[in-house]
Parts: C-alpha cells; structure tokens; sequence
C-alpha cells in the first residue's frame, strides 16, 4: 500500500470520470461519475467501499464543480492530502506527442492545437486539466494520449490514398485510438503468457462500446484499424466503423440528408444498433439472438465477421501471429462473440479450447484455444485507468 495517491480523470463533454488509485496496488479507493455537466440537473455519484453516493451539482454544474465535489468527497474520506498527482486522459495528440507528458503551459497549447482532431474531445480534456490545477494546487499533471502508442505505426499504415497536400495541409492521416489499453494489454499479455514482448506478434481486440484491433510487434504498435476518428474499423455499438465514402453523397441525392446528419447517423444509430434496431449493448443483442430475433442474429455476425477480417489484415501488419488477445467488456466477457471469430480463422492456425473461452470471462484471464493451436488466442483484461497511474506516477517522480 503506497501513501501517495494518483488520481485520474477522464472528461467527456458533458461528463467527468475519476478514480483515485493506489499505484503500487492498483487498488481504486474511491471512483466517481459525474453525468450532464452544463444542464441544470448535473450530478455526481461516487463509489467508494462499495457504496454509492449522488450529490447534486445544480449550484455549479460543469467541469470544475464536478471537481470541487470530488474534492470534498476526499476531504470527507480523509483521502485529499494523500493525492500526489493527477493523471488525465487526452485523446488526441496528434503528431505531437508519442508519449505521456507533464503538463506545462506548452503542453496546454499542444492539446489546444490537437483540437481539430478530436473537436468534441479535446476541449472536455482541458477542461479537466484546468479544473484539477486550480483545485489540486501544485500538485503535479500528467497527459496521457490516446494517440501515443499509435505513432510508432510506419507510414505506409497511417497515409491514406488522397492527395498528399490534405496530410501536410491539416494533418489528414490515421492516428488511432485506444493506445494506453493497447499498450496495458501488450504488456499484460507478455506477462501473463511468459514471454518477451519484444519478440511477441499480438493482434489485440478491444472491443468496449467503441471497438478497434491493433497489431503489435517488436513491441511497437504497427497498425490499428481507427483512423482520423474513432469511427473508421470494426462495427462498434452506434458506430458503423467502414463504410464506403461516397455514403455521404448517396443519402444527400436519396436522403436528402446533410454532412452532419449523415456523421451523426453513422456515429450514434448504426453499428450494433442500427443493424439490429434494438440495442447497441452486446448483452442485450446476445440474449435477444438467442431468441431468435433476426436483427439481433444478424448485428452479432456482422460484428465478428468484420472483426475477424480485422485480425488476418492486422496479422498482416505485425508479420504473423502468435496471440490473438481480447479485451474491453465485449472481448473479455462475450464467449460468443470469440468463438465466432476464432471459427472463422481456423486458417490461421487458430483453434478454440470451447471450455476454456468459456471459463474466460468476468475478469478471469486465460488462453481459449487447444494446446496444439498454432497460434494462441488469450483474454487479457484491460486497465486503462491503472496504466494512466503508472505513467503519472513516473513522470511526477513518485
Ligand atoms: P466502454 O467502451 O464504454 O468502456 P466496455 O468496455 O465497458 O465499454 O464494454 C461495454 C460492452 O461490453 C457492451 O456492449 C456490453 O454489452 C458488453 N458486455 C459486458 N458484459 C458482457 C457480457 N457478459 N456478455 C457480452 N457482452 C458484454
């Protein structure tokens, strides 16, 4: 048990979440959610030794209240002296930044200039990195990029087949997302299986909400199937991942829809949701296959059909494969959904231990193929969170 406390937040436009982790431990002592910041009704919830506690943020309902909150919270649980460093989530660094960083006014103007990469996200970050300088006074800050992991990922992965000038002019590429569980899962994974990261060729699959699957070798990401946003890639809950392009076009001449109309359909109602008209939430699309619904049974083999591509191409990039790890609530929960993608890629060498993907699941890590399988597939939960402590442990010298 360490005395110096990290605690980490994670801002959405309308929403902050913290944990405050021992960093030796990887204990949370107290986790927060704090849910329509800037309407009147915003709140705050915490959890803290298995209880939960919802406080009303009406008086000041956006990023810096949301922190005061929690600020009192830990004054309350004794817990505000022990806080050593804050370590914050930034989604996009762009080019600029391939690793966590301290935050020092440069590094505030480096996430502003991001902006344009992540325009909803960004901000909601900067936001909570000024919300915790001015109410955690002196202590220090620490960014941790989504992006960061992705930019070992060589040129001919990231450039895209439109004119150059778009990429010199604004930046058009794919970057990535996801990159701090990647880089927790790698880690993880070598670990758990006993090897060298180095010499390890892992596919991985974090399939959450939003869902994407980087290959990693030599200990380096060498691709990742998100692109300029999180929207290109695997089916996710309301996010189509691929499409062709020219959708855009398409529903303008026959939808009459705009731009915006078309980004939101494909961001928020499609995916799992659209394509089963029920749900974006696996559980409840597995429960409902399992009915018998056709929208659900259809969503379900669209999402591991799309997936199980994902994982030959990314074998491709990382130059063969000995693990296929999942991860993220879909990939360490749903046995379905990986069975299915292994029964596609048999080809690859790839055989499922049934049994053992069964027992993988709620938290449980372990290898779901046979002990002759020529590759391994292996569920790996993800720590995001623990991973942003680690890294702002470290920089701030703790
Ligand atoms: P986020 O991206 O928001 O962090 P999570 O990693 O928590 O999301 O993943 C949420 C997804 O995991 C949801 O689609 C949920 O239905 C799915 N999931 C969680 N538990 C199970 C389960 N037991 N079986 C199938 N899917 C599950």
């Amino acid at each position: 048990m360490s005395d110096k406390l990290i605690l980490v937040l994670n801002c959405g436009s309308s929403s902050l979440k913290g944990a405050v982790l021992d960093n030796d431990s990887g204990e949370v002592l107290l986790s927060c959610l704090a849910e329509k910041l800037n309407l009147p009704d915003a709140y705050i919830t915490f959890k803290s030794n298995g209880e939960k506690r919802k406080v009303d943020l009406a008086r000041h309902p956006d990023h810096t209240g949301a922190v005061e909150a929690l600020m009192e919270e830990l004054k309350a649980h004794g817990l505000d002296s022990r806080i050593a460093a804050v370590g914050h989530r930034v989604v996009s660094g762009g080019e600029l930044y391939s690793e966590s960083i301290v935050i020092t006014p440069e590094v505030v103007d480096g996430i502003e200039k991001c902006i344009p990469l992540a325009p909803l996200h960004n901000p909601a970050n900067l936001l909570g990195i000024r919300a915790a300088q001015n109410i955690f006074k002196g202590l220090p800050n620490v960014a941790v990029f989504d992006t960061a992991f992705h930019q070992s990922i060589p040129e001919h992965a990231y450039t895209y087949a439109v004119p150059r000038e778009f990429y010199r002019k604004y930046g058009l590429r794919r970057y990535g997302f996801h990159g701090t569980s990647y880089r927790f899962v790698a880690d993880e994974t070598a670990r758990f299986l006993g090897k060298d990261k180095n010499s390890l060729r892992m596919v991985i699959a974090h399939l959450g909400n939003g869902a994407s699957i980087a290959a990693v070798a030599n200990g380096e990401c060498q691709d990742t199937s998100m692109g300029l946003t999180p929207l290109e890639g695997l089916v996710m809950g309301t996010r189509s991942g691929d499409v062709d392009p020219s959708v855009f076009s398409f529903l303008a001449e026959n939808a009459n829809m705009s731009i915006t109309q078309v980004t939101d359909m494909l961001n928020k109602k499609s995916g799992l949701l659209g394509i089963s008209e029920l749900s974006n939430d696996c559980r409840t699309i597995e429960e409902e296959a399992g009915k018998g619904h056709e929208g659900a049974k259809l969503a379900l083999e669209v999402f591991a059909y799309r997936l199980a591509k994902y994982v030959a191409s990314m074998a491709v990039a990382a130059g063969g494969l000995d693990a296929l790890v999942f991860t993220g609530g879909i990939g360490e929960n749903s046995n379905l959904v990986r069975s299915k993608v292994l029964g596609y890629l048999g080809f690859l060498g790839l055989t499922e231990d049934k049994q053992a993907n069964e027992n993988a699941r709620f938290g449980n890590a372990g290898v779901i193929t046979t002990a002759d399988s020529k590759a391994l597939a292996v569920v790996i939960p993800t720590n995001e969170e623990l991973m942003i402590a680690h890294d702002t442990a470290s920089l701030s010298g703790l």
